[in-house]
């Protein structure tokens, strides 16, 4: 069955982990069986934005399999609309991710300055329209649903979808139709896939690893011996993504 994973991250952590190279990202893929990776940079994400998504972009331009999304700060609205004009007219830039709201940036001293949210200024304009968003805990779900109800043209993947809140997550985005949950996290739970499948349908189910944070092994594991059936297995492993993707 084919795969596409919406949720990767190029780079090294904060915390160890093992592969970090691009080389060591295409090892992964093959050894999962991935066709597609959307990456974002992790060095965007906690450290140096402007660095991580040049990095990025000279890792995925010359190889096939590897697409990106851009990194944009809240906390550097007129840089983050620079970044967002270098890369988004390149076929292989897909739109924004992985998005945070508070967590690594601390955006949240910033959203009672008087204007409209930064983040909210920064999804106004983009051709692509569609963004990662790290969507944790029922706090995340209900900002993403807020979200995601201010720009219906976007469509969202909701990040982890809430965990652990996941249940909540597949009952409260029922309420939109632009936000597809994507369901890694560090532990694998048995059940999970069934209950969001049944809950908002395999259409909204796409697959995310965290890779090369997170071993893709067993989140693929958990669709495989997950007791759907096949049809919906692969709307979640490729099908929905692809359409998402426009692919
Ligand atoms: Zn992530």
């Amino acid at each position: 069955m084919k795969i596409i994973d919406l949720h990767t991250h190029l780079g090294k952590w904060f915390i160890p982990i093992e592969k970090v190279s691009v080389d060591d990202f295409l090892r992964i893929m093959e050894k999962n069986g991935i066709e597609i990776s959307v990456l974002s940079s992790s060095r965007a994400v906690v450290y140096d934005f402007r660095a991580g998504n040049r990095e990025l972009a000279q890792a995925i331009r010359p190889r096939q399999g590897l697409l990106g999304y851009v990194f944009v700060n809240p906390n550097y609205l007129k840089e983050s609309f620079a970044e967002m004009d270098k890369y988004l007219s390149e076929e292989k830039f897909v739109g924004l991710g992985e998005l945070y709201d508070g967590s690594y940036i601390g955006n949240q001293a910033l959203n009672c300055d008087g204007h409209k949210r930064t983040l909210e200024r920064l999804l106004e304009k983009f051709p692509q329209r569609l963004v990662l968003f790290h969507c944790w805990a029922k706090n995340g779900i209900s900002r993403l649903l807020e979200i995601a109800r201010e720009f219906p043209d976007i469509n969202f993947i909701a990040g982890h979808m809430g965990n652990p809140d996941w249940e909540t997550a597949a009952e409260e985005f029922r309420k939109v139709e632009n936000v597809y949950l994507e369901i890694c996290s560090s532990s694998p739970i048995r059940g999970k896939i069934e209950t969001v499948a049944e809950k908002i349908g395999a259409e909204r189910v796409v697959f995310g690893s965290d890779s090369s944070l997170i071993n893709p092994a067993f989140i693929i594991g958990m669709i495989v011996d997950s007791e759907i059936n096949q049809k919906d297995k692969e709307k979640i492993f490729y099908l929905n993504a692809k359409s998402l993707l426009n692919i």
